[in-house]
């Protein structure tokens, strides 16, 4: 596995390979990143992880500053699930002085977690755009954990045309039921039991059942979501963390 930092290396890396598949990250990998490097390693011939935590779909520098960060260990995850090539730029690198265009999925970005976190996929389909192109892959890896982002990504491939096909994978969930996320860590005990209410109450199916299970719990939304396919999404905080998660209503259409 190679470790590359910029733009030049990346596409020298990638250059002449056959069916290339990208897994855009954040770092701080679980088994729901390992689910989707699999899912790449099965269908491709080369495989590239970015590990970017990008500043610009963060609503708060704390935020930023508080998403875990642990590139070696990282490294060694997608070392051992198959990644060919790891891109882990520094911020200048995506964001040179002077940077100033933005992807703005309009309608689709400002509902649900868009209304709680205004530029939040402004930063997402930007970013998501950047490496695509410098990337050029055929195949994208995304997780159904972040619904509305796929749904964000997709319209943007869609409405810009570009050649990426995304594939989607299940939320990954630890053994108490929470979906895995890099921001669990940051739970400490008691809160963990508190987030259960979470994948307790989007488990029902029902948005005004959910709604009375996590009456105790600061609910940012729980909401029945219209994406491709349909879910009951919610985000809430525990203490300091923000929790975002959704189950499937219906089957792809
Ligand atoms: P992140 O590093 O959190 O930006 O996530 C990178 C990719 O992994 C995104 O496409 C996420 O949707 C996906 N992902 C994160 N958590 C999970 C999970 N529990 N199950 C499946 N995919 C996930």
């Amino acid at each position: 596995m190679r470790l590359v930092r910029t733009i030049a290396e990346v596409r020298a890396a990638v250059g002449g390979a056959g069916t290339i598949g990208l897994v855009p990250t954040m770092g701080a990998f679980h088994d729901g990143h390992r689910s989707l490097f699999r899912a790449a390693r099965g269908e491709c011939d080369l495989v590239v992880a970015s590990l970017f935590v990008n500043p610009t779909q963060f609503e708060s520098g704390r935020d930023l500053d508080a998403y875990p960060r642990d590139e070696a260990a990282d490294a060694r995850v997608a070392e051992a699930a198959g990644v060919d090539v790891v891109f882990a730029p520094p911020g200048a690198e995506l964001y040179p002085d002077g940077f100033q265009t933005w992807v703005d999925v309009e309608q689709l970005a400002a509902t649900l977690e868009g209304a709680h976190r205004p530029r939040h996929f402004r930063g997402v389909a930007t970013i998501c755009l950047k490496l695509f192109n410098i990337v050029r892959p055929q195949r994208a890896y995304f997780g159904q954990k972040d619904a509305q982002q796929v749904a964000v990504v997709r319209r943007m491939v869609r409405d810009l045309n570009v050649d990426v096909e995304l594939r989607v994978l299940p939320t990954v969930r630890d053994h108490d039921g929470l979906a895995l996320s890099s921001r669990n860590a940051r739970l400490s005990r008691e809160e963990r039991e508190r987030a259960l209410a979470l994948p307790r109450a989007l488990a029902t199916k029902n948005a005004a059942r959910a709604r009375e299970l996590l009456a105790d719990l600061d609910v940012d939304y729980v909401e029945v979501a219209d994406l491709d396919p349909k879910v009951l999404a919610a985000a809430v905080r525990v203490g300091e963390t923000r929790l975002i998660d959704n189950v499937v209503l219906e089957e792809e259409r």
